[in-house]
């Protein structure tokens, strides 16, 4: 070999070495997905949450006298094309339909929350009825728990109660976590029989009506959605996941048209964000304002909203607020949407390491 062609040689070598090197480096949002690999000590860590999770239920069930044993019924409207939606985004040749049974489709979500509109007991882990938590947060946002670890709890619970459990992955304004449900479940389908999953989001966006002097802070849960969907994708990309703000549809109306379009949309926690010196007129008119207008957006035919949210307490908006008028505005609200014909709906909106508690 000539010195020239040696010299080549050794550049392409330089090349490819460097190509193999350097990789572009990981978002926030990579390294927490990957988090899901755990060491012989988080494994043991993990076993113990799961655990932890069953004695979480018996706790909360011995801490009410509360039982009611309605049965739910079973569904079983298949949404075969969001599933195959999902698949063809996916892009993921791995995945099959046949191993998506856990998924639950716009329509089956429709009918769960709907059978369960005058049902409270079966969002309280206070009660035997308990099966359904349809707010729940995880690492690809501002919760604690990996999405494998959520999937296992459900499972954990689905075998303390001998029944099926339903949650919803609703992480703030990202679809990473999603996805992450869906290649476990893709993984291991027969592990998860027992637990049914709402694939959402929880989008915040700020409402001005002729009702507030400033914009007010409205969480829009959207459950249903595709996480590979492009368009979700490309609005709500973030580099950082602990900032849960940045996107780029925060008026209240864009993102109803918005998520309209993408799954079933819901008011999250209506009482939440509701400091009195923003609204000019009375919480009657305001809710009266704020339902109309979601009602004027949503293509789904009826409304939803957090009616039986449980995770109200502590809030700082709350401080002035004397127990009793607090649950007068609770009340006030779901009397309002009643009568608008809108589905009460309800969650612990999980942030730690329990299906069961905020
Ligand atoms: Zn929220
Ligand atoms: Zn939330």
């Amino acid at each position: 070999m000539k010195n020239k062609d040696i010299l080549i040689v050794l550049i392409i070598i330089l090349v490819v070495g460097l190509f193999f090197t350097f990789k572009p480096p990981e978002n926030e949002a990579q390294k927490a997905i990957k988090q899901q690999t755990l060491t012989a000590e988080q494994q043991k860590e993990y076993q113990d949450q799961i655990q932890k999770e069953k004695e979480n239920l018996n706790n909360a069930r011995n801490s009410s006298h509360f039982n009611d044993d309605k049965n739910i019924g079973n569904f079983f409207i298949k949404d075969r094309s969001y599933k195959e939606t999902i698949l063809t985004n996916s892009k993921n040749p791995n995945f099959t339909i046949s191993k998506m049974g856990s998924i639950l489709g716009p329509s089956e979500i429709k009918d769960f929350i709907r059978k369960n509109s005058n049902n409270p007991a079966i969002y309280s882990a206070k009660t035997k009825s308990f099966r359904a938590n349809l707010h729940i947060h995880t690492l690809a946002s501002d919760g604690s728990m990996s999405q494998l670890l959520l999937l296992n709890k459900a499972a954990a619970l689905a075998q303390a109660t001998g029944d099926t459990i339903y949650i919803a992955i609703t992480d703030h304004n990202t679809t990473e976590g999603a996805k992450k449900v869906v290649q476990i479940l893709q993984a291991n389908p027969e592990k998860y029989k027992n637990v049914k999953v709402m694939l959402g989001i929880e989008v915040f966006s700020e409402y001005s009506g002729p009702n507030t002097y400033g914009p007010l802070g409205i969480h829009v849960l959207c459950w249903g959605i595709d996480p590979f969907d492009p368009e979700l994708n490309t609005i709500f990309h973030k580099k950082d996941p602990t900032d849960k703000w940045n996107y780029s549809h925060r008026s209240f109306e864009n993102a109803i048209k918005l998520l309209t379009q993408k799954g079933i949309v819901g008011i999250a926690h209506p009482a939440r964000y509701l400091e009195k010196q923003n609204v000019k007129t009375s919480y009657q008119e305001y809710y009266n304002t704020l339902f109309d207008t979601y009602l004027s957006l949503i293509i789904q035919d009826t409304g939803f909203i957090e009616g039986y949210y449980q995770s109200y307490s502590g809030r700082p908006e709350f401080k002035n607020l004397t127990q009793e008028q607090f649950v007068d505005i609770l009340k006030l609200i779901n009397r309002t949407a009643t009568s608008k014909n809108i589905i009460k709906t309800g969650s612990y909106d999980s942030h730690g390491l329990s299906i069961i508690s905020r």
